[in-house]
């Protein structure tokens, strides 16, 4: 079988320069990579010529032997020159793959994948719903929440592999944790069986946790909660989801904040609204009312002379803190005047006195009243 100068694959001279390889090397990969290809059925190949040829060229000791052996350096019968493993495309070519993966993808999957070749894949976000009161939403809360999540085997220390034994690249599907099939005139890919698409087996899978390097566990965590939360906050705990697979960052943990409806207190933003009732009395006369404040605390506000139902008073700086920036809201007290029932015959009688008082100094408020007497007495006529 004739291969290619791995020089050629890689489009470089032969005097090219680590870096020059490195760059080369990285360009190709992103234009080869299978998962950009699915409709390149050579890219598989193509990927798999410029890994080994990278494998080779970015090795100092095996580069020289190509140099001066070319192909034959590596070839079984060939003894002497240093041998890139067990041929690519099963032992080390899993390794080669993954270290692409940790070039090229690291940051785009979500950090540093496992080590030492392992093909190890990131565990899964969470998320965590959490209901708390308004007054835990005003001054922010420590909460310790119990996690359901997949923690890594101690065992194993998350490799899956019984004595820590490397995993070897999977038979099936030679690493790439895909395979394809003919179905009719496609070619359709699927997840490797063997695998489940992780691109490699374990020999002896631990028993403590079946090979997955993981374990199902629950956790105490315990979560800040700011002050100034609402409903639809989340809190995003790095690195506190559930453990990848074998050797794999974990996912995060989003905590998902729900506060709940208070009986006083409505919300909005940083503002609170609450409905403070008022004898008909005191809206009348006027004077100082206490209200309940969302720290625990009691507020004073001056209710004026005359208020009818619904008037609003500010209390500032009596709302709710913001959960970014500083600052806290205000709180608009409305009054809800009161109609006072089960009268005892005094009160009846103070009344129906304040009645008729009333006809003759208060013209506004009665003007409509007095319009429809008019009519009623019209009617009558
Ligand atoms: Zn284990
Ligand atoms: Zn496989």
């Amino acid at each position: 079988m004739s291969k290619r100068d791995y020089y050629d694959v890689l489009g470089v001279s032969k005097g090219a320069a680590p870096d020059e390889i490195k760059k080369a090397f990285r360009r190709k990969a992103k234009e080869l990579h299978p998962d950009r290809n699915k409709d390149n059925p050579d890219s598989e190949a193509q990927f798999k010529e410029i890994n080994e040829a990278y494998e080779v060229l970015k090795d100092e000791e095996k580069k020289a032997a190509y140099d001066r052996f070319g192909h034959a350096a590596f070839d079984g019968g060939m003894g002497g020159g240093p041998r890139p493993g067990q041929g690519f495309g099963s032992g080390d070519f899993s390794s080669a793959f993954s270290d692409v993966f940790d070039d090229l993808f690291g940051d785009f999957m979500g950090g540093q994948r496992g080590g030492g070749g392992r093909r190890a894949s990131r565990g899964s976000d969470l998320r965590y719903n959490l209901r708390v009161t308004l007054e835990d939403a005003f001054s922010g809360l420590q909460k310790t929440v119990q996690v359901p999540t997949a923690v890594s085997c101690s065992t194993c220390e998350g490799t899956g592999s019984e004595g820590g034994v490397e995993p070897t690249a999977c038979p099936t599907c030679s690493g790439l944790g895909k395979v394809r099939a003919q179905q009719g005139f496609f070619t359709v890919e699927r997840t490797c069986p063997t695998c489940s698409g992780l691109g490699q087996i374990i020999k002896n899978p631990c028993k403590a946790c079946g090979g997955n390097g993981r374990i199902e566990k629950d956790r105490a965590l315990s979560v800040n909660i700011p002050a100034g939360v609402e409903t639809g906050t989340r809190i995003r705990l790095a690195g506190e989801g559930e453990a990848g697979m074998r050797g794999g960052p974990p996912g995060d943990l989003y905590i998902f904040v729900e506060v709940e409806r208070h009986e006083l207190f409505e919300r909005d933003g940083t503002n609170l609204y609450c409905r403070v009732p008022v004898t008909m009395a005191k809206a009348a006369l006027g004077g100082a009312i206490e209200v309940p404040t969302i720290d625990g605390g009691r507020g004073r506000v001056q209710v004026p002379a005359g208020s009818q139902s619904g008037r609003q008073m500010r209390l500032r700086g009596k709302g709710m803190p913001a959960l970014r920036g500083g600052g806290i809201g205000d709180m608009f007290i409305e009054l809800a005047v009161e109609t006072p029932v089960n009268l005892t015959s005094r009160q009846k009688e103070l009344l129906s006195e304040f009645d008729e008082l009333s006809e003759d100094n208060n013209p506004e408020t009665n003007s409509f009243f007095s319009s429809v007497k008019s009519f009623w007495d019209g009617m009558k006529g």
